[in-house]
């Protein structure tokens, strides 16, 4: 058996401060992480922040600051939470540092050239309000049962997909 371990937790959106859910999620992946260390094994335990999202450039716009500078505040943070929670993980990746983004434009060139990425029209009804996608069963008389002062709004673009079904039953 391999000596290696890895676990990541998700990256959290930096559109606000670090809430309870995140903690829990992030305790838990530590006693994972401590317990394979336990067992002899050599773990690579990620974190990090995900800094691109709609959400948060429109709370930067709203606060007036730069994009970038209001993600520097907020994942720093988030990297607090290491000494706040006595967590011990190794990697704490922010999907604005200069690796991240060669990784990710590398990642897409070779799903590019598999065939693995394609281009369709797409179109999902939303609530801006949750901001979420809902689907029809979820609406009560055309309206989110959350929102119900709130239109729903029709999205329709042109997007990229990445070709999943592919992958369907090698991962079954
Ligand atoms: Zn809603």
């Amino acid at each position: 058996m391999s000596n290696k371990f890895y676990i990541t937790t998700t990256l959290p959106y930096v559109n606000s401060d670090p809430h309870i859910g995140f903690a829990l999620e992030i305790i838990q992946a530590d006693a994972i992480a401590r317990w394979q260390r336990l067992i002899g094994k050599e773990v690579l335990f990620n974190t990090g922040t995900d800094e691109h999202g709609l959400k948060i450039y429109r709370k930067s716009q709203e606060l007036g600051q730069d994009p970038k500078e209001y993600c520097d505040f907020y994942a720093a943070k988030f990297d607090r939470l290491k000494e706040t929670l006595n967590l011990t993980y190794t990697h704490f990746i922010r999907t604005t540092d200069e690796h991240h983004k060669a990784a990710a434009q590398e990642l897409w060139r070779r799903c590019l050239a598999a065939g693995d990425i394609y281009k369709k029209n797409y179109q999902v009804k939303y609530c801006v309000g949750c901001e979420l996608e809902k689907t029809d069963s979820e609406l009560v008389d055309g309206k989110c049962p959350i929102h119900p002062n709130m239109e729903i709004e029709l999205i329709d673009e042109e997007n990229y997909f990445f070709r999943f079904s592919r992958f369907h039953e090698p991962l079954l």
